[in-house]
């Protein structure tokens, strides 16, 4: 999945691009494209999400980032809650969650995958890689 969380003045809006899960059964639609799982914006955040989607559409993953980001929780550390939170159940789901709020604070968590990359663009076209190391 490419996910992107994009800034402006008015808000933030997220979406992803998905070609699904490998061996997915015909018809499967997964999180990618739901609201709240696949990806989550309001004027005062917005996250996306890659990976098991089957796991992460049952806990709103982006939904959750957001509200988390909504009560004042950093971006870095509002997804790493929502990780763990999965990974409390899940001990083997991968997946990563990048997010960004209205003071231009930014993070990703990541779980089971070696490291999760996102790339920060500025609208002057300057861009930035930046990389966590994902929880196991
Ligand atoms: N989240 C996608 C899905 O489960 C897969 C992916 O992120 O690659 O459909």
């Amino acid at each position: 999945t490419i996910g992107m969380v994009v800034r402006s003045s008015t808000g933030f809006s997220a979406g992803t691009s998905s070609n699904g899960a490998r061996f997915k059964i015909p018809g499967r639609i997964g999180d990618s494209p739901i609201p709240g799982a696949g990806a989550y914006a309001t004027e005062l955040g917005g996250a996306a999400a890659t990976g098991d989607g089957d796991i992460m559409m049952r806990y709103l993953a982006s939904f959750a980032v957001v509200q988390q980001i909504e009560i004042g929780t950093k971006p870095s550390r509002a997804t790493l809650k929502v990780i763990g939170r999965i990974l409390k159940d899940y001990p083997n789901f991968k997946g990563g969650i990048v997010a960004m709020d209205a003071k231009g604070r930014f993070g990703a968590a990541c779980a089971n995958f070696p490291k999760f990359q996102f790339v920060l663009g500025f609208a002057n076209g300057t861009t930035i890689v930046k990389s966590v190391h994902c929880k196991k």
